[in-house]
């Protein structure tokens, strides 16, 4: 008798002193669609009793406990409702009611532990829409959703864009990218929000115009919230991310939108061929005089002047903004005259010169696009329009290599199509209306030309070698008529790619 009364004391100690380590069963958590997500731990104690800690409960329901130094208590929400404890005291108070425990609650290393079975049954009777305890099988069953405190998921925004809706979830809790599942079905679109917790009645909405017709939000279980978006066109493309932590972003495309977005890129498309800027490049200037004529007038002089009547008649007939690359007798080293081309974002760029050779004899008018030199003419001519980089300081094209080449050109060839049209435009408006003789379009690879992101054309007005030629080219009437036809040109050029869209 006296060995067994021994023995009842060592296994009291026993659970005593253990109740750190001493693992008891856990007690299932069943949710209503079956599913066992979590377990509750629990610890053997005192008086043979299992305790359960309250941080492990609370975990179970995303709502934390939090201590209260003053009152010395400890509380957490269930349904907002509110539940205290205190260490080393059998009371728990919910609401304004007061419920006994049979043995006081334990406080180990800042945790507060109850024991289990009353505690849930307590907790049961006061949630008996959501949670049952069943003492035989030792099951928490959670019936329908039950939350901490305030629901976490605050607001859904829905903006339509030209290329899609963006829809705008604001949280007041942090997520990530893993808490966030998305998936479409039928004309439904469903986000999964892990941890997230919705007030179903406050997020719903309907819209009646839009590509979501309503929002509808359900708490599946107390870890996963999900919010459904009835959209009124079949889903091609979803998307969803976190702008910030607490913001949620989903980017939703259908049909029309991407019918809408082809439109989009027609209107880019008609934009890029809206010739609204072009820039003219009056060749040489400066220290580099160009070509000397016969009677010794300088290439440079007379570009200028055409190039300066062409501006005009663009301005005033067209109502086009026109830039040049300089408009005195300024020296401009090549590459800078096709970056300020780009940089401004012309339409056309246009070098305009005039012709040389050591034959006198020669006359005419070529129209020049950036290409592979086909005649001994059309390479001679950019020899000589090329050695004006004798001027340039530092030039970039003696240390050029055959891929940067191909790349500086590449730029060019985007556009050598509408170039050539362009060119030919220019070759026949001027033969027509300054009755020059033809030396046809032809392919040189001039240096000005590369790199231009448009269409670009070096037009050879006439040639400054030939006494006649010459002499027409000094003439202010006719370096009009050459601007004239070049503008001719521009606006049938205009006319005709403008009009393709
Ligand atoms: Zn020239």
């Amino acid at each position: 008798m006296k060995r067994k009364e021994t023995y009842i004391v060592i296994i009291f100690l026993c659970f005593f002193g253990n109740v750190h380590s001493a693992a008891g069963q856990t007690i299932t958590v069943v949710h209503a669609d079956g599913s066992v997500r979590a377990g509750l731990k629990t610890t053997s104690s005192l008086h043979n009793l299992r305790y359960l800690s309250i941080q492990e409960f609370t975990s179970l329901f995303n709502t934390p406990a939090h201590y209260d130094q003053q009152q010395r208590k400890y509380f957490f929400h269930l349904n907002n409702k509110k539940i205290r404890l205190s260490p080393f005291n059998p009371f728990i108070s919910i609401e304004k009611k007061i419920y006994q425990l049979p043995a006081e609650t334990v406080l180990i290393s800042d945790e507060l532990y109850v024991p289990a079975i009353f505690f849930l049954e307590i907790i049961s009777s006061e949630f008996s829409d959501h949670i049952v305890y069943d003492r035989l099988s030792d099951n928490l069953l959670v019936l329908s959703p039950i939350y901490g405190n305030t629901p976490n998921i605050q607001r859904v925004e829905i903006e339509e864009k030209t290329n899609g809706t963006l829809i705008k979830i604001f949280t007041i809790k942090d997520f990530d990218e893993s808490n966030l599942s998305l998936r479409a079905r039928h004309h439904w679109l469903y986000l999964d929000v892990y941890g997230g917790k919705v007030d179903s009645a406050k997020t719903y909405a309907e819209y009646p115009a839009g590509m979501v017709a309503r929002v509808v939000t359900s708490q599946l279980s107390n870890e996963l919230a999900q919010i459904g978006f009835r959209v009124r066109d079949e889903i091609i493309e979803k998307q969803v991310y976190l702008q910030s932590p607490r913001l949620i972003f989903l980017t939703v495309k259908t049909q029309k939108d991407l019918s809408q977005e082809i439109r989009v890129n027609i209107e880019n498309e008609k934009k890029k061929w809206l010739i609204d800027l072009i820039v003219i490049d009056p060749g040489h200037g400066g220290k580099d005089p160009g070509t000397i004529g016969v009677s010794g007038v300088y290439e440079k002089n007379i570009v200028l002047p055409i190039s300066k009547y062409l501006k005009e008649y663009l301005e005033t007939e067209l109502k086009i903004n026109v830039l040049m690359t300089r408009e005195t007798d300024k020296f401009i080293p090549l590459q800078k005259r096709t970056e300020f081309a780009n940089r401004h974002g012309a339409k056309l760029f246009l070098s305009i010169h005039a012709n040389h050779n050591h034959n006198r004899r020669l006359r005419g008018v070529s129209a020049y696009f950036l290409g592979l030199d086909m005649t001994d003419e059309a390479r001679e001519v950019a020899r000589l329009e090329n050695s004006v980089i004798k001027y340039e300081e530092k030039s970039k094209y003696s240390e050029m290599s055959w891929e940067q080449y191909i790349l500086s050109a590449g730029a060019q060839s985007l556009y050598n199509k509408e170039s050539e049209d362009l060119a030919g435009m220019i070759q026949e408006n001027i033969i027509q209306q300054c009755k020059l003789q033809d030396r046809r379009v032809r392919q040189a690879n001039f240096y000005v030309l590369w790199g231009a992101s448009m269409p670009a054309v070096l037009v050879e007005t006439a040639f400054i070698s030939n006494p006649q030629d010459e002499r027409l080219l000094k003439d202010r009437s006719f370096q009009k008529k050459i601007a004239y036809s070049i503008f001719l040109s521009i606006k049938q050029f205009k006319e005709k790619y403008e009009s393709a869209f």
